[in-house]
C-alpha cells in the first residue's frame, strides 16, 4: 500500500487470483452437487421378470435416468486375460507406462514420473445380469467406456527394470533423465463382477438396454455399490465446496483489506484538510489583530508571528512553518501548528 491509498500490485494479484479460483471452484461445485442430486432421485429398478413388461409400458418405452445393479454377464463371447488363467472378462484394458527419474533444475532433486506409452483397451458386447441365476433377462451395456468411475480391476501387474551400463548412467547425469523402467498393467472388468449402472434405461425392439443418459446427466458405470458411489460423489462435493469456502474467504479479506485502507487513507487526507483550513482561519485573524495588510505578509514568513522569516523544519512530518524562535515558544509537548503531529526532531534551515 503507498501513501496515495492504492492496491499495491501485490494485493491486486492475491484478489484476482482468489476471486478466479473461487469462481472456478464455485462451479465445478455446483455441478457436483447437481450430479449427486440428479444421482439421488434416479429411479432404482432391479433386474427380474417384470423388467421389460414395466418398461413397455412406461411413456417412450424408457427411464430417462435409471440404477441397475447386476453381475456381468457376457452376451457370446469373452474375452481372456492373457497373463492370468481361467480368467475371462468383458473389457480388457492393457498399459504400459513409462518410469523414470527427472532432474529438477529448481530444487535440486530427482522427481520420479511416469507416462503412459501405450494403452489399449479391447471390448466386448456385455449385459448386467440378475443376482438370481434363474432369472435369463439381462440389461445390455451400450459405449460402457463412456462412463465415469468405469474402475476395472488389475489382475497383471509387471515391472521391467531398465538395464544400465556405466556409460548410460553418465549420459542420464548429462540430460538429467534417468529412467527406472516399464511399468505394465492389465486391468479387466471381469464376468460376473457385481456392477452399478447410472443411465437411461430403454426397451429397444424387445432388448433392455443401458446407455449414457441425455446432455447433463452422468453415465455411471461401476464396481461400488449404489451406497457406495453416492458417498464417493458426496466426498467430491464436499471437497470442492471447502475449496470454493476457503478461496471466497481470501477473495473477501482481501479486498475489504483494500477498502479500508482507502477509506483510512480518505479520512486522513480529509483531517488534513480540515486542519489546514482551520489554519489558515487562525491566521486571518492573527493578520486583523495585528492590523496588516494580508497582501503585505511575505509568503515566507512564519505562520505564527508573521514577521519573521520561516526558519526550521519539523521531523517528521516535514512542514517549514515557522521560525527558531516561534517553535522555542511553542507549549509542549511541541505540536507542528499545521498538521498538530509531535515533532521529534527539528533541523534549521540556513538560506544562503
Ligand atoms: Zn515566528
Ligand atoms: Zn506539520
Amino acid at each position: 500500500m503507498d501513501s496515495s491509498g492504492k492496491p499495491s500490485t501485490a494485493q491486486v494479484v492475491v484478489l484476482a487470483t482468489s476471486s478466479a479460483l473461487t469462481a472456478i471452484f464455485y462451479s465445478i461445485y455446483r455441478s457436483r452437487a447437481t450430479t449427486v442430486s440428479r444421482l439421488k432421485e434416479a429411479k432404482k429398478v432391479s433386474i427380474d421378470q417384470d423388467l421389460k413388461n414395466i418398461l413397455s409400458e412406461t411413456p417412450g418405452r424408457c427411464v430417462p435416468y435409471a440404477v441397475i445393479e447386476g453381475v456381468v454377464r457376457s452376451v457370446k463371447e469373452t474375452l481372456n486375460s492373457q497373463f492370468v488363467d481361467n480368467c475371462k472378462g468383458v473389457i480388457e484394458r492393457l498399459t504400459l507406462k513409462e518410469e523414470k527419474m527427472v532432474w529438477n533444475r529448481t530444487t535440486h532433486l530427482w522427481n520420479s514420473t511416469e507416462k503412459v506409452i501405450h494403452q489399449r483397451t479391447n471390448t466386448v458386447p456385455f449385459g448386467l445380469g440378475s443376482h438370481d441365476e434363474g432369472i435369463a433377462d439381462t440389461v445390455r451395456i451400450i459405449r460402457p467406456l463412456d462412463a465415469a468411475e468405469l474402475d476395472l480391476e488389475t489382475t497383471y501387474e509387471n515391472f521391467h527394470p531398465t538395464v544400465q551400463s556405466l556409460s548410460n548412467v553418465i549420459g542420464h547425469f548429462i540430460s538429467g533423465e534417468r529412467p527406472k523402467g516399464i511399468h505394465e498393467t492389465e486391468e479387466m472388468l471381469r464376468v460376473g463382477d457385481s456392477v452399478t449402472g447410472v443411465g437411461e434405461l430403454v426397451l429397444d425392439n424387445n432388448l433392455i438396454k443401458l446407455q449414457p443418459p441425455k446432455q447433463g446427466f452422468c453415465y455411471f458405470l461401476t464396481r461400488l455399490d449404489y451406497e457406495s458411489l453416492l458417498r464417493r460423489q458426496g466426498n467430491s462435493v464436499r471437497l470442492w465446496r471447502i475449496l470454493t469456502v476457503v478461496f471466497g474467504v481470501a477473495a473477501c479479506s482481501t479486498l475489504l483489506f483494500i477498502l479500508w485502507k482507502r477509506y483510512m487513507h480518505h479520512r486522513q487526507s480529509k483531517k488534513e484538510r480540515s486542519m489546514l483550513e482551520e489554519f489558515k482561519e487562525q491566521q486571518r485573524k492573527r493578520i486583523r489583530e495585528l492590523n496588516v495588510e494580508e497582501s503585505s505578509v511575505s509568503p515566507t514568513s512564519c505562520t505564527v508571528c508573521l514577521s519573521r522569516e520561516r526558519s526550521c523544519v519539523f521531523l517528521e512530518c516535514g512542514h517549514v512553518c515557522a521560525c527558531t524562535q516561534c517553535y522555542e515558544a511553542l507549549p509542549e509537548p511541541k505540536k507542528c501548528p499545521i498538521c498538530r503531529a509531535t515533532i521529534d526532531r527539528v533541523v534549521s534551515l540556513f538560506n544562503s
